[in-house]
């Protein structure tokens, strides 16, 4: 087992790390801008290492001094957490290189997967359903990608092969359009990504967002752990996950685990991992990997008992899959809802101090969060400052749990988005369940 975590993150996931790290009897280092010192974790840690001034540019993303921290506190891991430098292959590889251990894929690994037209590929040869689409980048001949639109239908979707966080994409709904789309979308994704390389895809009316979490030890042992609806986003953002997912029988989640499962073992890949898919009309379309632990592995924790992190420690210490598929066994329904320091009508962000609070408890509530009364949420960071999840035997106990634990939770002193989960939890169509990735937008009145 490894001996010395360096956790590179903030924030709730900083402590989900440092928690699994020391149930494991593993040494703890946190790391910390200058706005940091007084996070939760920081005090927790036996080490922690201040990495430079509050902009992230400067500290969680400067590879130079993680690695600086790593050398002097001789931690034997890095621990990426999520968002950061998470899904950064020169950073997963420069950690190897100077002699520390990457808790997540292989360098590679995450170079493939995160361009998306080499990971559709990857996909595609691994047997996992992807969206019909352009086979590939799309060249200069107008005429040729007119008639690739053709084939697929409009509208479509033309978007950057190394595009990220919702950007560098554009629906085109008739031929007309689509020369100055991709024209457009070109020139977006070179001045946003350094790479002009763009791909068409049949464009999704009313889709749902479901995921699949995977586990893979890279030494040809992987499983999948269900899945996971994230339908309910507001700007490409997840607002609120659930697990199960609605409507979701178990011979579609295995016939769709089981591609996930055979594409870790055709890539070799290591370590927790999440397959995206749009599902639309009971088929499942996959859009892309993400190769590190997500904001809601949570609720896949709850529903199948496995500790995501612990698995991700283990498989990085070289231990084979303790955990085989005929032992998953879903129970039950687990309900996520982020909570964020912002307003719950206008979106703005609100940081400050916390001068009250109190978390909410019960029977199949879980707290994540790094916050406590007298914290200032800084404002240079995501807005996220919690996750409250509730679990029950069947939904109607999550979510009559999660109200309950969401009318116990008080943070004063900053605005919160609490309402805005009451007034999900209260929708009749999100009880009813199923809802697609617009639903959320249109109840606000926000969908263009
Ligand atoms: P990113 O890496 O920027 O998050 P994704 O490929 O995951 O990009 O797509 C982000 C979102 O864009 C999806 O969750 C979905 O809402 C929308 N989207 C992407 N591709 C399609 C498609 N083919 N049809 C409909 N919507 C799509």
């Amino acid at each position: 087992m490894l001996d010395k975590i360096l956790i590179a993150n903030r924030g709730e996931i900083a402590l989900r790390i440092l928690r699994a790290s020391k149930e494991l009897g593993i040494k703890t280092v946190a790391v910390h801008s200058t706005a940091d010192k007084e996070l939760k974790h920081v005090l927790l840690a036996d080490e922690s290492v201040c990495i430079g001034p509050a902009p992230s540019a400067k500290s969680y993303l400067n590879i130079p001094e993680l690695i600086a921290a790593a050398e002097v506190t001789g931690a034997s891991a890095i621990h990426p957490g999520y968002g950061f430098l998470s899904e950064n292959a020169d950073f997963a590889e420069q950690v190897e290189s100077s002699g520390f251990i990457f808790i997540g894929p292989k360098p590679d690994t995450i170079r493939l997967m995160g361009d998306k037209v080499s990971a559709i590929n990857a996909m595609k040869a691994a047997g996992v359903p992807c969206v019909p689409g352009s086979d590939g980048p799309l060249g200069n001949d107008i005429e040729l990608n007119k008639k690739i639109a053709k084939n697929i239908g409009y509208p479509v979707i033309i978007k950057a092969s190394g595009g990220g966080g919702g950007r560098g994409m554009r629906i085109v709904r008739n031929e007309k359009d689509l020369e100055q789309s991709i024209k457009m979308t070109k020139m977006e994704a070179k001045t946003a990504f350094n790479n002009d390389m763009v791909y068409m895809e049949k464009f999704l009316e009313n889709p749902r967002h479901i995921e699949i979490q995977v586990l893979s030890d890279g030494q040809g042992h992987a499983v999948y752990l269900g899945e996971r609806d994230c339908s309910m986003q507001r700007r490409h953002q997840k607002v609120l996950e659930e697990a199960p997912a609605v409507g979701i029988t178990g011979k579609m989640r295995q016939f769709i685990g089981e591609r996930c499962v055979n594409a870790c073992i055709e890539i070799g890949y290591r370590g927790a991992g999440t397959f995206e898919f749009l599902f639309e009309n009971d088929q499942f379309y996959f859009i892309e990997m993400n190769t590190r632990i997500q904001v809601e592995h949570p609720v896949t924790e709850m529903i199948t008992g496995v500790d995501l992190i612990r698995e991700q420690i283990r498989i990085a210490s070289g231990f084979p899959l303790s955990i085989k598929q005929k032992d998953i066994h879903i129970k039950g329904h687990a309900i996520e809802c982020r909570i964020n320091a912002e307003d719950a009508k206008t979106f703005m962000p609100s940081p400050g101090k916390i001068t009250r609070f109190h978390a909410p408890g019960g029977f199949g509530i879980r707290w994540e969060s790094h916050i406590y009364a007298g914290y200032t949420v800084p404002p240079h960071y995501d807005s996220m400052i919690g996750k409250l999840i509730a679990y029950g035997e069947t939904r109607e106990i999550a979510i009559a749990r999660m109200k309950n634990a969401l009318s116990e939770l008080v943070i004063d002193g900053i605005k919160t988005n609490i309402d805005l989960h009451f007034a999900i939890l209260e929708d009749k169509n999100f009880q009813k369940g199923g809802t697609n990735i617009h639903y959320l937008e249109k109840k606000l009145g926000i969908y263009e």
